[in-house]
């Protein structure tokens, strides 16, 4: 049976990043994807010039027709944009979830363009993080939800981990992409303690995207029954190469895609 993978985030018109990129990172991985989409991004590879949002009721209505068709063996949660959408993809996970929920708190665009108005943090703490399998803040996210400073080195990475799965997360991957160490390591945290996924940093500039893919190729792997350990260690793997290869397609002149 063909496994199914939902992304509910947002559309990039540029192709790069939001539903595009999770929609890519499916398909590269076997997967079946259907989307729910939150908003409308008018994007390319140099910034977001405009957002136009999906009213909850139409997230509400295309949350239930995907799940009340397809048997979706995992979800991954992007951008929301706003308090209400947050609300409503909540309690749309009430009414049909139950498989891996993983969850991307995005903020903030590569562009440096706001995806998120700043008071549905809040939101994401009280209705999605604790119906969430896995969330996955690279380390200015994380520090936005513990309200504390950017982490300087793993200790503090951990403690933030900690203090997200207190939060009521099951597990919590914080991505050290944005760090002062040469290798991008990223430590996953959950009961059974840390563990860390470490590659090679790669210079380049073509990095839209890079967090929408590393949740949907972890989704991927949750939606074809891989444990958590090995979804993370495959969806790490994916995205290496997919930035890897990023240089070589020469698309727009910003921060242009990683490749799927
Ligand atoms: N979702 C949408 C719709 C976006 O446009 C972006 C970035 O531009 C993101 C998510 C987050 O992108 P990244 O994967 O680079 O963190």
């Amino acid at each position: 049976m063909t496994a199914i993978a939902v992304t509910i985030a947002g559309s990039d018109s540029g192709g790069g990043a939001g539903i595009q990129a999770d929609l890519k990172t499916f398909s590269a991985l076997g997967v079946y994807g259907a989307s729910v989409i939150t908003a409308l991004t008018a994007q390319n590879t140099l910034g977001v010039n405009a957002i136009h949002d999906v009213p909850p009721d139409f997230v509400t209505a295309q949350i239930d027709a995907v799940f009340s068709d397809l048997k979706v063996d995992a979800v991954k949660i992007g951008m929301l944009g706003r308090s209400a959408v947050i609300e409503a993809v909540a309690a749309g996970l009430d009414r049909w979830g139950g498989m891996p929920v993983v969850l991307d708190p995005v903020m903030v665009a590569a562009s440096g363009d706001p995806l998120l108005v700043p008071e549905a943090v809040e939101s994401i703490i009280a209705h999605l993080i604790p119906r969430a399998g896995l969330v996955t803040p690279n380390l200015h996210e994380a520090a936005r939800l513990t309200g504390t400073p950017m982490a300087a080195s793993r200790a503090e990475m951990v403690a933030q981990g900690r203090a997200i799965l207190g939060m009521g997360a099951r597990a919590v991957l914080i991505k050290g992409g944005h760090s002062w160490e040469t290798e991008a390591a990223d430590v996953l945290v959950d009961a059974a303690g840390e563990r860390w996924f470490s590659a090679p940093r790669h210079p380049t500039e073509n990095t839209h995207g890079t967090g929408c893919t590393l949740s949907s190729a972890i989704a991927s792997g949750l939606a074809k029954g891989l444990d958590l350990d090995a979804a993370v260690r495959v969806g790490k793997a994916y995205l290496t190469a997919a930035i890897r290869a990023a240089d070589a397609l020469h698309i727009g002149a910003g921060h242009g895609p990683v490749d799927h």
